[in-house]
């Protein structure tokens, strides 16, 4: 069985370019098209059908927010920035994800798990 990509987006994928956005927002406002061309840059090829429809579930949860522009700017790209929700979660994260880098990359050079049991 081949794996394919639909799958891996559809699983992982979506999940790492979420913690990307929410780690960019941290830095400063982010939007769709500069976000398409970030993840590119990390090799990542996601197309606006998919990309934006993210950026919108995170606005609904609450991790992002919508920076306000002028109503003469309404056809202005729409840019966000993080929440303090947004912010708690990025922080839960980035543990869970340094602890889990720690054992995926361990066990790579020890080659066995330490957890399993006897
Ligand atoms: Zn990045």
């Amino acid at each position: 069985m081949a794996l394919k990509d639909s799958q891996l987006v559809r699983e992982v994928l979506l999940s790492f370019w979420k913690i990307h956005i929410l780690h960019h927002a941290a830095d400063g406002i982010v939007y769709g098209q500069w976000m398409i061309g970030e993840l590119r840059r990390h090799g990542y090829e996601i197309s606006p059908g998919t990309l934006y429809p993210l950026l919108r579930r995170m606005e609904v949860q609450g991790w992002l927010k919508p920076v306000r522009t002028a109503p003469a700017s309404r056809y202005r790209r729409k840019e966000y920035k993080l929440t303090r929700l947004g912010s708690q979660a990025l922080e839960l994260i980035r543990e869970q994800l340094e602890e889990l880098h720690r054992e995926v990359f361990e066990k790579k050079k020890k080659g066995r798990g330490h957890h399993r049991p006897e």
